[in-house]
């Protein structure tokens, strides 16, 4: 039996904020960085709640330390909101989650992501870095209720964070296809979203405004995918990797992806091929349709001016081989593993190692 959730109501669209006017609460707790509390968009954000009293807990910073969950479920002791609203990127998405679950109050969650990747909107999942190692925490609870998806959020977005956050959504689409937990309902969300991220990825990263509520939708619906079907060593390699050397994730997930379709074609080559022809990639046979897949992948990654390996993101070859049993040790204990097609060795994860190392 497989079971698929989504309990996350969406607002998406122009005017999609006007949604926190609905949200009665007397008192609002905004978690962000201090990007967003500095420049005002969370307190605009949290005064779109009729007559609360808004708090910001601005100390979330990129990879967040489990520290954060006690800090702000500290302050939830003792400010009490009745409304949590997530606002920002992965991190302070998956930072407002672990304080909701570390309050333990009951409040209502809302999630408003500023950038078109993580899909932390959608899933039950929390990333958190503890020790250089990067945590997967996985509870239903984490679930947002409400997610809001604005595109008058993403006006600003630097090209070079569109291309990292978008192939991070690649990578959730293309992963949910392949996991042990996938079924039609992830695969149609998945099919698109990898569709969309393909083909509009460029255009964003170049300045187009028009099709960035698309890709925002598409992380959207790649987090509803992954968050039922899975990920796999993709993610598993990439945590590691990123606790590790601090490099942002969807730059890992893109440096990680072809070998990884390599990898996991034995399993999952059908899908992968299914994919490719819905892309209109020259696709003669399923062998040839994988080849092409990880060929546009390639191309997108040179496209958006994204390092092929950890050597061209900046570590070098002595920190490689000082930090290689810490990660392969990290991503062979991640429980992205779990639901990866094909089986994780530690003899796989040196061949995925060695495409990418210094
Ligand atoms: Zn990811």
């Amino acid at each position: 039996m497989q079971i698929f959730h989504c309990p996350t109501k969406l607002y998406m669209g122009p005017g999609a904020l006007d949604a926190l006017g609905g949200f009665p609460a007397k008192r609002v707790l905004v978690v962000t960085d201090s990007f967003f509390s500095k420049n005002g968009t969370a307190l605009e954000v949290g005064r779109r709640v009729p007559g609360a009293e808004v708090r910001i807990f601005d100390h979330v910073v990129p990879d967040p330390p489990a520290s954060l969950a006690a800090e702000g479920a500290a302050l939830c002791a003792q400010f009490r909101p009745q409304l949590l609203i997530a606002l920002g990127g992965g991190s302070p998405m998956d930072c407002a989650k672990a304080i909701r679950l570390a309050a333990g109050e009951p409040m209502t969650f809302v999630a408003v992501p500023t950038t078109s990747g993580s899909g932390s909107e959608m899933t039950s999942f929390s990333i958190l870095t503890h020790d250089g190692v990067k945590h997967p925490l996985v509870d239903p609870s984490l679930r947002p209720d409400a997610a809001i998806l604005d595109d008058s959020l993403l006006t600003g977005l630097p090209p070079s964070l569109i291309a990292d956050t978008g192939m991070d959504l690649l990578a959730h689409c293309l992963e949910a296809l392949a996991a042990t937990g996938a079924s039609g309902f992830t695969d149609a969300l998945a099919f698109e979203g990898a569709r969309t991220a393909l083909a509009l990825l460029p255009a964003s990263c170049q300045g187009d405004r028009s099709v960035r509520l698309r890709l925002h939708e598409a992380a959207s619906m790649a987090g509803m995918a992954f968050d039922n079907a899975g990920l796999g060593v993709c993610h598993a390699l990439a945590h590691a990797l990123g606790g590790a050397f601090h490099i942002p994730h969807g730059r890992l997930c893109a440096m990680l992806l072809p070998s990884v379709l390599s990898y996991n074609a034995p399993a999952a080559q059908e899908k992968y091929a299914c994919l490719a022809r819905l892309c209109g990639l020259p696709a003669a046979t399923d062998r040839l349709a994988v080849r092409s897949l990880s060929a546009a992948i390639v191309r997108l990654r040179k496209q958006l001016h994204m390092p092929e390996t950890l050597g061209q993101a900046g570590v070098t070859a002595a920190q490689w081989a000082e930090k290689q049993p810490q990660v392969l040790q990290a991503a062979l204990a991640d429980s992205c593993c779990q639901t990866n097609p094909v089986s994780v060795t530690e003899a796989g994860l040196r061949q995925l190692c060695k495409a990418v190392a210094p």
